[in-house]
């Protein structure tokens, strides 16, 4: 299911539909200083996917407490966090420990640097990422009138610079960590002006 909405959609999933994306968004909207991550913490998604999601799991069995799924932050926050409250608190252990410490780690990160997870560590999107170049939706800035203003830069919550394969006439979609939000047409002042004058 995952490959084929890939390839229909591309990582759109991650922009429009993920609630754990939603959530990095809502927090990163809390005020303080603010950092983008180095252009290496990208690659750390297709680790975590390589070793903690197929080999570790594979090799060790699902039991594996280094199994991605047993820290999961999404699953903390939307599975165990719920259960946790059902039991009346009665099922903490030190595994429980564990996953909450992952989640405010990543909570800390998401408040700091814009959907920092999504970036460096989510499995689903590492596998979502290489399908950005193939999926059939596609999202073009203009080059042609392109004003250089870098709006579209500085709108951009994932940091992939679409300016770049802007002026190269390229999808800006056309990149692993692109989430097809959208965000950089909205700010773009060409876009908006025909927009204006097309209504
Ligand atoms: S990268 Fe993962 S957590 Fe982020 S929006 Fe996509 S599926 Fe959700
Ligand atoms: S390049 Fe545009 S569509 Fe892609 S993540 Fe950045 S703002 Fe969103
Ligand atoms: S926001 Fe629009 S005009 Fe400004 S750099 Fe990006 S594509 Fe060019």
């Amino acid at each position: 299911m995952l490959l084929l909405f890939g390839v229909l959609i591309g990582r759109l999933f991650c922009g429009w539909v993920c609630p754990f994306g939603l959530a990095q968004d809502v927090l990163h909207k809390i005020p303080g200083r603010k950092f983008a991550l180095p252009e290496w913490a990208s690659s750390g998604k297709y680790l975590v996917l390589l070793f903690m999601v197929l080999l570790i799991p594979f090799l060790a069995g699902e039991s594996t407490m280094y199994s991605f799924c047993r820290i999961c932050p999404a699953a903390t926050l939307q599975v165990s966090l719920p259960y946790l409250i059902s039991s009346g608190f009665a099922t903490i252990s030190a595994a429980t420990v564990v996953r909450w410490g992952v989640l405010i780690i990543v909570i800390y990160f998401a408040i700091r640097s814009s959907r920092s997870f999504c970036k460096a560590i989510c499995p689903i999107g590492a596998i979502m990422a290489l399908l950005n170049y193939i999926s059939f939706v596609v999202v073009r800035l203009p080059k042609d009138a392109c004003v250089s203003c870098q709006s579209c830069d500085s709108s951009c919550p994932m940091n992939v610079r679409p300016s770049e394969r802007a002026i190269k006439e390229i999808p800006v979609n056309r990149t692993p960590d692109c989430i097809v939000c959208h965000d950089c047409k909205r700010a773009c002042p060409v876009v908006n002006k025909r927009m204006v004058n097309s209504a």
